[in-house]
């Protein structure tokens, strides 16, 4: 039986989560993208998409096994300019991961009061941390 649709979004970003800062795919990545995808609305968040996933997954598929491929197709496009807090929906709930993030976008989710909702990614200090993230704050129940 198919659970309730969850309400909550997840915006992700490429360098620094999916990739590592070396450009190696992240540890555990398909574990965690399997899940984030069966349990979340995901939505890219990088300056690799500029509302067309096309030229997000050419560019992924240097770096990643092609049988991640499929899973990263189904994380949806968002358009920004500047800030990529142009492009959150303040109006659900979510969490935003990212290795690092703007003082300008750190202001806006203040003003919004959902600063809590940036979860900053650290594979250099922490390699594991995507699973960490399924099986802890991230985990749907
Ligand atoms: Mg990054």
């Amino acid at each position: 039986m198919a659970r309730a649709y969850p309400a909550k979004n997840i915006y992700i970003d490429i360098e620094g989560v999916i990739l590592t800062r070396g450009g190696l795919p992240a540890a555990h990545l398909e574990q965690f993208l399997k899940y984030i995808l069966s349990n979340y609305r995901v939505f890219w968040l990088t300056t690799r998409c500029s509302g067309d996933i096309k030229y997000t997954l050419e560019y992924l598929g240097k770096f990643v096994p092609a049988e991640i491929i499929p899973l990263l197709s189904k994380i949806r496009p968002t358009r920004f300019s500047i800030d990529k807090t142009e492009a959150i929906n303040f109006g659900d709930e979510f969490y935003w991961l990212d290795d690092e993030i703007f003082a300008s976008e750190k202001n806006v989710l203040d003003k919004h009061n959902k600063y809590d909702s940036w979860i900053e990614i650290d594979l250099m200090k922490n390699p594991n941390q995507l699973a960490h993230l399924i099986h802890n704050k991230l985990y749907y129940s």
